[in-house]
C-alpha cells in the first residue's frame, strides 16, 4: 500500500510518499515560493536530488508538478498515480469537531472553512491542498489528520481561559493545543521503547523545534499541553514569545501606536530566541553565541530552559508523577546541552540522566538517556509526523 502525505503551507507544499509494507519513504520533497515564483526539491533515497525553479502560481500547479515527478521516467518512483492508495493531509486545526483523523468530504471542507477565523494562517493553504488533491485525484481517498485532535479529550478546566465565558461560547476562544500528531507519535514510541502498554504510562513529551510545545500524556491520552488558542502559548520559540503577561500587549500597542498586525508580528516573528538574543532564531546559532560569551544569547537559552522546566514541573503535579520524559524535534533530538540543563536539579521528581549517554546519543535513533538509578525514564525519540499521518490514513484504505 502506498500513501502520499501532503502538508500545505501558505506558500509551500511538502510531500512524502510512503510504502506502508515496510514504512519506507519512496520520495519526498517540497515546493516553495508558491504564488511568487516557485521551486521544487524532490528527493529519493539513495538517488540524486532534483531541484528546479518553476512557475507555481497556485497549490494546484504545485501538486500537478509533484504528481508528474512521482511518475516521471527520470525522477519517478511509481508507474502511475493510481498506485497511490490514499492521500493523508496534515491539518493544523480541526476545531472542536474533529476528534480523530477523518476522510475528507465536502462537509469536512465546509466545516474547516467556518473555522478559518480561528486558524487564519494554516487553514486556507490546507484547504487549498485538499481541494487540489480532490480535483486531481478524484478517485483516491483523502484523509485529514488534525494536530488538534490529540487534545480532544482535554477537560474543560484545562481548555477554558479564565476570561468571560461568552468569549468561548460566542467566538470559540479556548485552548486547542497543537503539534498533537508529533506528541501522539513519540508518546506511543516511548511506550514501545520501554516495552510497556501506553495505557499504563504517564509521559511528558517535549517537542522542541522552531515551534515548541510540551504535553502531559496519561495512559495514551493528552490531558494538558502548553500551546493554546494558537501555537503561540507556552515556551518561548525561535521567533515566538510563548506565554507572557497579557497586559504587556496593550501596553506595547499604546506605547508604539501599533496595529493588531504589528503586535502580532512582534510576538510571532521578532520574539523568542531571536528577540532576546538579537543573534538568530536558530538555536544552533544562539547556543554558539552563548558559548562564546554573548550575554543575551545565554539569557535567551536560560529563559527557554527555565520555561521548559516550569512546564515539566506543572505537568508532574497534574499527573501526580511520571514514568517517562521524552525529548523530540530539532532541539529536543539534537541539543544534548539543553537536555542536560533542563533535567538538572530534577532528581526530586525522579528525573536523572546519564550525562555520557546524553552527550553521545546518536542522531536519528530512539535513545534512553536515564541514569541507572533514575525513577523516570528520559528518552530521546525522533519525531515522524508524516509517518503518523500515513499510518492514520492507511486505516481508511
Ligand atoms: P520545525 O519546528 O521547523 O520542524 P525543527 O524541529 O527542525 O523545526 O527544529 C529546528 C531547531 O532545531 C532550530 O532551532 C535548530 O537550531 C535546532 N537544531 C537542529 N539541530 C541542532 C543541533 N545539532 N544542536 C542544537 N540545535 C539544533
Amino acid at each position: 500500500m502506498k500513501i502520499l502525505v501532503i502538508n500545505a503551507g501558505s506558500s509551500s507544499l511538502k510531500y512524502q510518499l510512503f510504502d506502508m509494507e515496510n514504512g519506507d519513504v519512496l520520495a519526498k520533497g517540497n515546493c516553495e515560493r508558491i504564488g511568487s515564483g516557485g521551486t521544487i526539491t524532490h528527493k529519493r533515497p539513495g538517488k540524486e536530488n532534483y531541484y528546479a525553479e518553476v512557475d507555481l502560481p497556485s497549490h494546484d500547479d504545485a501538486l500537478v508538478l509533484v504528481l508528474d515527478l512521482l511518475v516521471s521516467e527520470e525522477y519517478g518512483v511509481i508507474g502511475s498515480i493510481d498506485e497511490i492508495d490514499a492521500v493523508g493531509h496534515r491539518i493544523a486545526h480541526g476545531g472542536e469537531k474533529y476528534k480523530q483523523s477523518t476522510p475528507i468530504d465536502d462537509d469536512v471542507i465546509a466545516y474547516l472553512e467556518t473555522i478559518v477565523p480561528i486558524n487564519p494562517l494554516h487553514g486556507p493553504p490546507a484547504i487549498k491542498g485538499m481541494k487540489a488533491c480532490r480535483r486531481l485525484m478524484p478517485k483516491t481517498p483523502q484523509v485529514g489528520v488534525f494536530d488538534t485532535s490529540f487534545y480532544s479529550n482535554m477537560e474543560d478546566f484545562r481548555t477554558i481561559y479564565p476570561i468571560p465565558y461568552e468569549y468561548y461560547t460566542d467566538y470559540k476562544i479556548r485552548r486547542y493545543g497543537f503539534h498533537g500528531t508529533s506528541h501522539r507519535y513519540v508518546s506511543a514510541k516511548a511506550a514501545e521503547v520501554l516495552g510497556k502498554p501506553i495505557e499504563e504510562l504517564k509521559i511528558i513529551t517535549c517537542h522542541l523545534g522552531n515551534g515548541s510545545s510540551i504535553t502531559a500524556v496519561n495512559g495514551g491520552v493528552a490531558i494538558d499541553t502548553s500551546m493554546g488558542f494558537t501555537p503561540q502559548e507556552g515556551v518561548p520559540m525561535g521567533t515566538r514569545s510563548g506565554s507572557i503577561d497579557p497586559t504587556v500587549i496593550p501596553y506595547i500597542m499604546k506605547l508604539k501606536n501599533f496595529t493588531p498586525e504589528q503586535i502580532e508580528d512582534l510576538l510571532n516573528r521578532e520574539s523568542g530566541l531571536l528577540g532576546v538574543s538579537g543573534v538568530s532564531n536558530d538555536n544552533r546559532n544562539v547556543a554558539k553565541a552563548a558559548a562564546e560569551g554573548n550575554y543575551r544569547a545565554g539569557l535567551a537559552i536560560k529563559i527557554l530552559v527555565n520555561s521548559i522546566k516550569k512546564l515539566i514541573g506543572s505537568y508532574v503535579a497534574e499527573l501526580n508523577g511520571i514514568d517517562a520524559l521524552v525529548f523530540t524535534a530539532g532541539i529536543g533530538e539534537n541539543d544534548s546541552s539543553l537536555r542536560s540543563n533542563v533535567c538538572a536539579g530534577m532528581d526530586f521528581f525522579g528525573i536523572k540522566i546519564d550525562e555520557d549517554a546524553n552527550s553521545n546519543a546518536p542522531s536519528g535513533k530512539n535513545v534512553n538517556i536515564s541514569a541507572k538509578d533514575a525513577l523516570v525514564q528520559t528518552l530521546v525519540i525522533p519525531t515522524d509526523e508524516e509517518y503518523m499521518i500515513a499510518l492514520d490514513t492507511a486505516k481508511f484504505c
